[in-house]
């Protein structure tokens, strides 16, 4: 059984690039049939707050994203602690006491000598009485995670192709502070290896942390996950970010923009398919694989979204926006949809429909409204009512084009711009359409 996990740190809101990153894992757990977890990192207690977790599972659920079950690293530092135990055991965890400072020296004496800002190991030689004298000065220790030098790594990553690390290139990473508190990648370890998750998917920032963390698992006798790394979403100009809506679901909903029209766009950003106005979330499970992923970078352009969200609200059968705008029927729904950037402005026709409108109308038009009123009430009232009227306008006053169409459109929406007015005038009616004619 597939199981992907989305792990945010509840530090913030979420933005494009994290989002993709959820929605990836769930696009992948839906198609395989298998289950995404939400995993809140919270080991950083002072950053993390409550209002944040909120905020991320409300932008989920907004985006049609609900995860199958949720697990914070909070809870479980029992489980961090017994790993580290393990793993100091069996002579792969390990304490220093360098202070940041002492370590930044270190690092410009390597860097003068042209070498890797590598950690010496220094306190690998540290002996038991070391360690009491460390105890005695109440030096707290930070712990390392000792790599295995003779063991190279490599991966297959469903993105990037073959991956290969030589572990004496990396540092051995810190996993614990001297405060107690944890890091990243132990933690994170520990948690996929116990919730079984069969598939790690994240952005190419964390590849070094892949390298690291696959010893970990070994160390540690878990079974791996398999590993991919999505490359990096760029934004467009940030003014226009910013105006657009760019940065998260809250500046996305302000935008008016379609949760679907986020999942349309980041499904398939940085991959060989194209971009297309779905009306629902299976098209893109079914056609999902994350060889479709390339390794370059994809540009993230809140424009393509407002206009992807455009053309999906053109695309979308009533039933999807029923609970959305209750009290609006489909019949007005299918009016007006074609002519609608957000599905807010559905209701602005509606008004419309429903009247009053109020009509700034030209006076050399007067006359020829009155004699559409005149026009119209002779008609039957068919579906095809506008077609007749202006047919027989067309004939009586000569007018054609805009001087035929405009004035009516006026008059009867108070609008220079809409749906289609062959649409829009049945489900005006007749006697609205009347009065509103002879009132102009
Ligand atoms: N909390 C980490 C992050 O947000 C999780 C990375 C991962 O998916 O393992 O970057």
């Amino acid at each position: 059984m597939v199981i992907t996990r989305f792990a945010p740190s509840p530090t913030g809101r979420l933005h494009a690039g994290n989002i993709r990153t959820a929605l990836v894992n769930w696009l992948l757990a839906r198609a395989m049939g298998g289950r995404f977890l939400l995993r809140l990192d919270d080991t950083d207690r002072a950053r993390s707050t409550e209002a944040a977790a909120d905020a991320i599972r409300a932008d989920l659920d907004w985006l049609g994203l609900t995860p199958d079950g949720e697990a914070r690293q909070s809870d479980r530092f029992a489980r961090y602690d017994a790993a580290l135990e393990q793993l100091a055991a069996a002579g792969r965890a390990y304490r220093a006491y360098e202070t940041p400072e002492e370590l930044e020296l270190k690092r410009r004496v390597q860097q003068s000598r042209g070498l890797p800002p590598l950690y010496d190991r220094a306190a690998l030689a540290l002996s038991a009485a070391d360690h009491e004298r460390m105890v005695a000065e109440s030096r707290a220790p930070h712990w390392r995670f000792k790599l295995d030098h003779d063991a190279p790594i490599a991966w297959e990553d469903g993105v990037r192709g073959a991956c290969h690390f030589h572990p004496e290139a990396l540092s051995d990473p810190v996993i614990r502070r001297a405060d107690g508190s944890w890091l990243y990648l132990l933690p994170s370890v520990v948690d996929d290896a116990e919730m079984g998750v069969t598939h790690v998917v994240r952005g190419e920032d964390h590849v070094t942390n892949s390298a690291v963390q696959l010893q970990m698992f070994a160390a540690l006798g878990a079974a791996p996950p398999a590993l991919a790394h999505l490359a990096l979403l760029t934004g467009a100009d940030a003014a226009l970010s910013k105006r657009l809506g760019s940065e998260g679901v809250d500046s996305w909903q302000a935008a008016g923009i379609e949760p679907l029209a986020v999942c349309a766009l980041l499904a398939r950003l940085g991959t060989s398919q194209p971009v297309e106005p779905v009306t629902g979330l299976d098209p893109l499970i079914q056609s999902f694989s994350l060889s479709h992923f390339g390794r370059a970078p994809a540009r993230f352009d809140p424009q393509d979204l407002q206009a992807l969200s455009a053309r999906i609200l053109h695309a979308l059968p009533h039933e999807a926006v029923a609970d959305r705008l209750p009290g609006l029927g489909a019949d007005i729904w299918t009016a007006v949809q074609g002519n609608l950037t957000r599905l807010d402005d559905a209701r602005d026709w509606q008004a419309i429909i429903a009247g009053p409108v109020s009509a700034t109308v030209a006076d050399e038009d007067r006359d020829y409204l009155q004699t559409a009123a005149e026009t119209l009430e002779r008609l039957d009232w068919t579906p095809d009512v506008w077609q007749a009227l202006t047919g027989a306008l067309k004939e009586t006053t000569g007018r054609k084009g805009r001087a035929l169409f405009m004035p009516l459109r006026l008059a009867l929406t108070g609008e220079a711009h809409g749906p289609d007015m062959a649409s829009l005038l049945p489900l005006i009616g007749r006697d609205a359409a009347l009065a509103r004619l002879r009132g102009a």
